[in-house]
């Protein structure tokens, strides 16, 4: 929650600010755009996150200001220290989540889209059937669809497994899939992943009873592969450095 007399105190934001982020941000829409024109989707259905990590909250009252809206953090600590300097903006977690942080982070973010457990995902659920009132928490589930050591997510044999028991609960909205692709040279060796996480979506979805519970979010792309990504379906592309600049 915004406390609001910390909002009021707050300086305007910067307008070279907002006029820099406005153009990245415009900049980045066009190859949303573009991508969908490829692909003959509706640019309607992808969805920036604009991944704020390193990035002071003063820059962010700009990105707000330019329409950066839901904002995209890996920490949950960093998100707690901006959450309220940041007055307009909706939160997203997309790194990894330590199950004793999972309260707070139901405090800061709108939708995890981190969950790479049924023990994290079982505890969020708790947690938000025992909020007051129970909130119903959006959430993605992480997958780690090139089985690289170095990433975090479920197997995709595991979350075959693994589905009944996640859509089963109460207090959570499995909206989708997010993946985070490997460190690639160019763009193009990222499309191998964002297939393969599609094609498991569609493989849960239509599969069993379960995939019913699942929703076709499918959060993939960063700043050098969204295109690629989003000719590939995806609904949800995570941009840092090309609105933010590279972080240091
Ligand atoms: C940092 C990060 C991003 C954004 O990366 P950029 O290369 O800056 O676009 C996206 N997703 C996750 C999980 C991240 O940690």
């Amino acid at each position: 929650m915004v406390d609001p007399s910390a909002a009021a105190r707050l300086a305007p934001p910067d307008a070279g600010e907002i006029a820099a982020l406005s153009s990245a941000h415009e900049h980045v829409l066009a190859s949303i755009a573009d991508a969908c024109a490829r692909a003959g989707r509706d640019p309607s259905t992808v969805r920036l996150v604009a991944v704020s990590k390193t990035v002071p909250p003063e820059r962010l009252r700009a990105a707000v200001v330019a329409g950066l809206t839901t904002l995209g953090e890996n920490r949950v600590q960093e998100a707690e220290a901006k959450v309220d300097l940041v007055p307009g903006a909706t939160w997203h977690l997309v790194g990894p989540l330590q199950s004793n942080k999972a309260k707070r982070a139901l405090a800061a973010f709108a939708t995890i889209e981190s969950v790479d457990s049924v023990d994290l995902a079982e505890r969020l659920d708790r947690l938000a059937g025992e909020a007051r009132p129970a909130i119903r928490v959006p959430i993605l589930l992480q997958v780690n669809v090139d089985g690289d050591p170095a990433k975090a997510g479920f197997e995709p044999d595991d979350l075959v497994a693994a589905l009944p028991r996640l859509t089963a609960l109460e207090w959570l909205d499995v909206r989708g899939l997010m993946t985070v692709g490997r460190l690639a040279d160019r763009a193009e060796d990222a499309r191998p992943t964002f297939i393969a996480l599609r094609a498991l979506s569609e493989r849960l979805r239509s599969g069993s009873a379960s995939g019913a519970g699942l929703g076709p979010e499918l959060s993939m792309g960063m700043s050098d592969d969204y295109a690629v990504a989003i000719e590939e379906g995806a609904t949800i592309v995570r941009v840092g450095r090309a609105l933010f600049g590279s972080r240091v």
